[in-house]
């Protein structure tokens, strides 16, 4: 192992010139399907090989593969960032490889976690107490959340969402066997609550920033129907619970605090690097109820509930490192230092689209994501994109929103500058041109 310390001082070389060049890749990735793969040989090696062989390999086999979600550059889905404190967490947890299957098994990640967790509910301005622990994705935040609901109100089999919530909401209630009955949208593309039924249901998901354009349900509304039929109220604000370290930002998540549970995904917007997703709760003893399942390998004297016991999984990555690490290198000012330019860069986008002739902002912005398209077909806006993506200088996406093909821009990379937002509209305004 003695050249533990050479390989490690070239991978972090290799991360700190990456991060330093990353404007200079084509956004996103330019291979086709299958070229990466065939590349690569088709089975381990016999001999051992040196760390060196795989670091090259990463440049010249790898790297076309690459989509740039570390570049200032990349306005597609929800921009993330891995920031630099996180990335080295990183390190740090897979050095320390702790198995977070029981409080003894690792007393600091347990409770480093709890604490963590905590740092982040006061950040994000939700009242104590509300129990928190790490999940790898908002997608197993949301089975949690409905297992719990489903083994609270056993008797009723009925999710209910609006017809802008996420994907995960479905796939969960497809998993536990759960009927969904989705709401129609307003014409902002918020859940209607004119239209809920209750009914049989166990559960209503409500979202504080949709995924296809950042619309913010109505929390508040739906919490006092919720809490009349004892209905278990999860809000999902993977992507936009970020934005609540800004209190100017804290009026979009009015009524949350009352949420049986809520998902925030640091990941998405909160500079840690993917996988960090944050679950709180006002009712861990449910949790307990659908997830705790000690067998007797794991059973011990100690007076600690394991954070096994709220969730699916045994085995716990130490994840809350990586996050502990974002909070206290950033703090709150530097949090809401970025979210504030990322919110600020959206309102100048939104700003020259609809100064522009030709352009029109097809939703509400709320947050650091602008909804955009070009009067004209769906074809032509769908040629629009591929032609800009195809330039490699950003990367967008699209959605549908009533009706009509729209294009997206989402501003979450912690190096997004403006003279990058200004390179977007340029490169959208050149190929609508060429179109
Ligand atoms: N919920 C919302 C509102 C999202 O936008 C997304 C992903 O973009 C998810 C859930 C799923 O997130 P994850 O990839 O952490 O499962």
């Amino acid at each position: 192992m003695s050249s533990f310390r050479d390989d490690g001082a070239a991978a972090l070389e290799w991360v700190a010139s990456y991060l330093e060049r990353v404007r200079e890749y084509p956004v996103l990735s330019t291979v086709e399907p299958g070229r990466i793969r065939a590349a690569l040989p088709p089975a381990a090696p016999e001999a051992p090989e040196p760390f060196a062989a795989l670091l090259r390999d990463l440049d010249e086999v790898l790297m076309p593969g690459i989509t740039h979600w570390q570049s200032p550059r990349y306005f597609a889905y929800f921009a993330t960032t891995g920031g630099e404190p996180g990335i080295l967490a990183e390190l740090l947890i897979a050095g320390l490889n702790q198995v977070g299957i029981l409080w003894r098994a690792s007393p600091a990640l347990q409770e480093l976690e709890e604490v963590t967790l905590d740092w982040l509910r006061q950040l994000l301005g939700l009242p104590d107490p509300l129990h928190g622990h790490i999940e790898d994705t908002a997608s197993s935040g949301l089975v949690t959340a409905l297992a719990a609901a489903r083994a609270a109100r056993p008797e009723r089999r009925v999710v209910v969402c609006s017809e802008h919530t996420h994907s995960s909401t479905t796939k969960a209630a497809r998993l536990l066997e759960l009927e969904l009955r989705t709401v129609p949208a307003d014409g902002t593309h918020a859940m209607r609550p004119d239209l809920v039924d209750l009914s049989n249901a166990c559960a209503l998901v409500a979202t504080v920033g949709t995924t296809s354009s950042a619309a913010v349900d109505p929390v508040s509304l739906l919490a006092d129907m919720t809490a009349a039929e004892g209905v278990w109220l999860h809000v999902d604000a993977a992507y936009a619970g970020a934005a609540a370290v800004c209190p100017e930002l804290r009026h979009h998540f009015a009524g949350w605090e009352r949420a049986d549970s809520i998902g925030v995904n640091p990941h998405k917007w909160l500079f840690t690097p993917m996988d960090c997703s944050a679950f709180f709760s006002r009712r861990p003893d449910d949790l307990r109820r659908a997830f705790s399942l000690v067998p007797e390998y794991l059973r011990v004297s100690e007076d600690v509930v394991s954070l096994s016991e709220y969730a699916s999984p045994l085995g716990r990555r130490f994840r809350a490192l990586k996050l502990w690490a974002t909070l206290r290198c950033y703090g709150r000012e530097g949090l809401q230092a970025i979210l504030r330019e990322h919110v600020r860069l959206a309102a100048l986008f939104e700003s020259w689209v609809r100064a522009e002739p030709g352009w029109t902002v097809c939703a509400p912005r709320h947050f650091s994501l602008v909804c955009f398209r070009r009067d004209g077909g769906d074809e032509e806006n769908e040629a629009l994109l591929r032609r800009v993506n195809d330039s490699g200088e950003v990367f967008l996406s699209h959605t549908r929103l009533d009706g009509h093909y729209v294009l997206r821009l989402a501003i979450g990379n912690a190096r997004t500058a403006e003279e990058d937002v200004r390179l977007a509209w340029d490169v959208l305004r050149r190929e609508a041109a060429a179109l």
